[in-house]
């Protein structure tokens, strides 16, 4: 199944003949803030089978071109994102910031990262560049786990029973040496879409291709068998530290190809069983501060 969020705060279930709107199955009404129908949905999700199914058979679809697509999960609980987690990126982060930090970059020694839940933007926001004088932004391509139920302590054995779907994630990253969560939460940094795909529909999850082009020019390109730290383990470590809850935001690292965009830029991102989410960039005039000035650091790191 296909589910997106259009329409502000509306929730449907994407079909052949377009978009069914469930949001009313939620609970919600689509003007409530905060906007967290989609997390009610997926929790509520097995028990709502019947009534999904029913909606989907009954109800009117609206053309999918017609209804304006969002960020899927508009507010979730956390976003979880795993650093450089395939072998190839780590060798490009390595020659970027020197040898003796190699380490440092894994995702097996090192664990995850939260970006603030604001970062997140849809499929059809601009990702905004904030005005940094000589600093780098660069796109990363990654494939979003959406957690289905709430989880503590999870064995990586049993980490299927809480992924509730997937969807195509950019994390975007101002390069340099200040805080990680702060380079990388600037808002539109977390572009998510264009829909979630149920697990039951994604086969094999250590055979997910996925890649990345900018201008039409291919960037990035991986498949999932050649994470470090895998799907389950990623779960295992993450619900280790924290609960996981429905609607959490896994990032699950990017492979190798990163590299700086700019303004007029055409960022697409596809992955393999979910589809394509298309952006551009452009030039903000909100951003700046001192402190991206306080020390003087490679544009690379
Ligand atoms: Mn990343």
């Amino acid at each position: 199944m296909k589910l997106v969020t259009f329409n502000k705060e509306h929730l449907g279930i994407v079909t052949d003949a377009g978009v069914v709107d469930v949001t009313d199955l939620a609970g919600l009404d689509a003007n409530f803030w905060p906007p967290v129908g989609m997390v009610r949905l997926i929790a509520d999700f097995e028990a709502l089978q019947p009534q999904l199914a029913d909606a989907v058979a009954s109800r009117e679809a609206r053309p999918l071109d017609s209804v304006r697509l969002e960020a899927p999960v508009r507010w979730p609980n956390k976003v979880i994102a795993f650093p450089a987690n395939y072998h190839a990126h780590i060798d490009e982060m390595k020659h970027g910031v020197g040898s003796g930090v190699i380490s440092k970059y894994k995702a097996n020694g090192q664990g995850f990262f939260l970006k603030a839940n604001s970062s997140i933007s849809g499929p059809n926001d601009a990702i905004v560049l904030p005005p940094l004088e000589g600093r780098e932004i660069h796109h990363e391509c990654e494939l979003a786990i959406i957690i289905g139920k709430r989880g503590r302590g999870i064995d990586a054995a049993c980490s299927q029973d809480y992924i509730f779907g997937f969807t195509c994630l950019l994390d975007m990253v101002v390069r340099g040496t200040e805080e990680r969560v702060m380079r990388k939460s600037y808002d539109t940094f977390c572009p998510m879409g264009p829909w979630i795909v149920t697990a039951d529909e994604m086969g094999d999850f250590s055979a997910i291709k996925m890649s990345l082009t900018v201008n039409g020019e291919l960037r990035q390109s991986a498949v999932t068998r050649d994470l470090i730290v895998d799907i389950p383990e990623m779960i295992a470590m993450a619900s280790a530290v924290t609960t996981l809850e429905p609607g959490d935001i896994i990032a699950t690292g990017t492979p190798a190809g990163v590299g700086p965009v700019k303004d007029g830029d055409i960022i697409e991102i596809t992955i393999d069983g979910v589809g394509t989410m298309t952006l551009p960039v452009t030039s903000g005039t909100v951003g700046n501060h001192s402190v991206w000035n306080a020390t003087k650091v490679p544009a690379s790191a």
